[in-house]
């Protein structure tokens, strides 16, 4: 736990979520980022209407790039599933976006999730809209379901049926 594959270039990760449900950064680590040159996940975005209705269902992560069939590192758009490469490449994703305004993407080299209008990550795990799909690309990538923040195992049941005996 706590050193989960994408998370690996946010060194300092600290999320203080407050009473709002809104999580904020510590000033340390704003400073820390502004230097080494990450940026903040946001944990809200006012462009998720237009995702697809279907995320359970996405390409595998080693899907080439639809247009110039770039092997590898590829962005998935998360309005029309369509695989497209990075601005690193040949630009493909960001050239989707200005033709198509779809805006959210996510990043099958790290799993984040980009918005291009936000011009920020957006923290998969924390947004509703994003979760499922952000959790089954990492089943897809690395075979096994993401170290989920909050533990839901229930396992009382032995205890249980031990104390019921003893008594
Ligand atoms: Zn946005
Ligand atoms: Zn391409
Ligand atoms: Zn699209």
């Amino acid at each position: 736990m706590g050193t989960s594959p994408q998370r690996a270039r946010q060194p300092g990760f600290d999320i203080v979520v407050n009473s709002a449900g809104n999580s904020t950064w510590r000033g340390d680590d704003l400073l820390l980022g502004a230097e080494s040159g990450w940026v903040e996940a946001r944990t809200s975005c006012d462009h998720l209407s237009s995702l697809s209705s279907d995320l359970l269902h996405i390409p595998t992560p080693h899907t080439p790039c639809n247009r110039c069939h770039h092997p590898s590192e590829n962005w998935l758009c998360l309005c029309c599933k369509d695989v497209l490469c990075s601005r690193f490449v040949n630009k493909h994703m960001l050239q989707h976006f200005q033709q198509s305004n779809h805006s959210v993407a996510l990043s099958y080299s790290d799993l984040s999730v980009w918005c291009f209008v936000c011009e920020a990550y957006l923290d998969a795990q924390v947004i509703p809209q994003l979760r499922s799909v952000h959790e089954i690309a990492y089943i897809l990538k690395f075979g096994q379901a993401p170290p989920v923040r909050t533990v839901e195992f229930p396992k009382v049941e032995d205890n249980q049926a031990d104390d019921t005996l003893g008594s």
